[in-house]
């Protein structure tokens, strides 16, 4: 991979020197004390980033961050999994891929209700708000939808969600470390998030943050065996992980949260609003619409930016303009599932810069004129 190379895609994200660095170093025991060391360094940086999202920095909930060997979806499952019988109401709000993951995850546990919308529209708060009732055990959303650009109300919902005294479990996998996420204020239960994603770590590591309400529910006794909070809220007491951590993954984790405090999270999210304005300023002005439809109180994403292909190189004819962005040595991604083929999507998360935003918008043009 040569030195020009920039990663644009909305995961993984390009690494700092000191992130990729911290993998590269002698082998220690998971059970050491320099393992916990480094668990203790990861979990305060995420304490900070879960609980202090917010654009005045101030705190907005108390609970316990665990660090997972495994991608978001597992984080995403451990919350659900762990949280529900199997004749517990779930109801699980869809309108893109992730959500569509999340109530996938909810059906093999528990009783689910879809409230959707089509990828790319906002979901309707009244159609939401009649689904959720006193019966409700637990509601499913994402914040980010990744597949399509859309930042998901996680506010109105949580008000919801907390009228009838249900367990809110949230997906903040592409917003939480580059964007504002309120713990207390939004009612939630669980958050998840991922390393490669806004925190700027590598793929495989993930974690969750269990608030204290939500802790007292998992008993140990649901879910996969991997996966148990109870066990998991054990160990991390101690600065462990239930069975043999990734130890080159946390210790790229605690260097990427510490970049994150260093930088702090007003001054973060402030710059991720500026850079995602410019992606969509760039491209508006070279003559492309933006994928999603904003109404009510959804809002565009703060992260990633999702663009509508010119109609005449929609379909089989984008691949010519994926290749000629390639060709550049800038990667991006094209749509998901049945998107693909009619949009594309770029990614301002984690330590980009205003170059880098700027060589990502010239391309695209670059690439449309081949
Ligand atoms: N949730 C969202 C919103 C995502 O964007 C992703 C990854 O793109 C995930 C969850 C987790 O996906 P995976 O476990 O495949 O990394």
């Amino acid at each position: 991979m040569s030195d020009d190379f920039l990663l644009l895609n909305p995961g993984p994200v390009p690494l700092s020197e000191p992130v990729r660095a911290a993998m590269d170093a002698p082998m220690v025991s998971h059970r050491s004390a320099e393992f916990e060391a480094t668990y203790e360094r990861a979990q305060d940086g995420l304490d900070e980033i879960f609980t202090a999202s917010t654009p005045s920095g101030e705190s907005t909930g108390e609970g316990t961050s665990l660090i997972l060997n495994g991608t978001a979806t597992m984080g995403m499952e451990m919350a659900v999994s762990n949280l529900v019988d199997p004749d517990d109401e779930v109801v699980s709000l869809v309108n893109g891929k992730f959500g569509r993951r999340f109530a996938r995850i909810a059906e093999r546990y528990a009783d689910v209700t879809r409230v959707e919308a089509d990828w790319g529209d906002s979901l309707d708060v009244d159609a939401v708000a009649e689904a959720i009732t006193d019966d409700t055990a637990l509601v499913t959303l994402v914040h980010n939808e990744t597949s399509t650009g859309l930042l998901n109300p996680v506010e109105a919902v949580g008000d919801l969600v907390a009228e009838h005294d249900a367990l809110f479990v949230v997906d903040g996998v592409t917003s939480i470390g580059g964007d504002e996420f309120r713990i207390d204020d939004w009612n939630v239960d669980v958050a998840v998030t991922d390393g490669q994603k806004a925190l700027a770590a590598p793929p495989g590591i993930s974690a969750v943050f269990v608030t204290d309400r939500a802790a007292e529910q998992a008993d140990g006794e649901r879910g996969p065996f991997y996966s148990d909070v109870e066990w998991h809220l054990r160990k991390a007491d101690q600065h462990q992980t239930p069975f043999t951590s990734a130890v080159p993954l946390f210790r790229s984790l605690a260097v990427a949260v510490e970049e994150i405090h260093d930088e702090g999270m007003p001054n973060r999210i402030e710059r991720h609003r500026r850079q995602s304005e410019a992606f969509r300023e760039g491209f508006a002005a070279l003559g492309l619409e933006g994928f999603p439809e904003v109404s009510g109180p959804t809002e565009l994403s703060n992260t990633l930016t999702a663009i509508s292909l010119p109609e005449a190189i929609r379909g089989d004819e984008s691949s010519a303009f994926f290749d000629a962005v390639k060709e550049r040595n800038v990667s991006i991604s094209g749509g998901q599932a049945h998107l693909g083929g009619d949009i594309f999507r770029v990614s301002n998360m984690g330590n980009l810069t205003a170059d880098q935003i700027a060589r990502g918008v010239r391309t695209v043009g670059e690439a449309l004129g081949d």
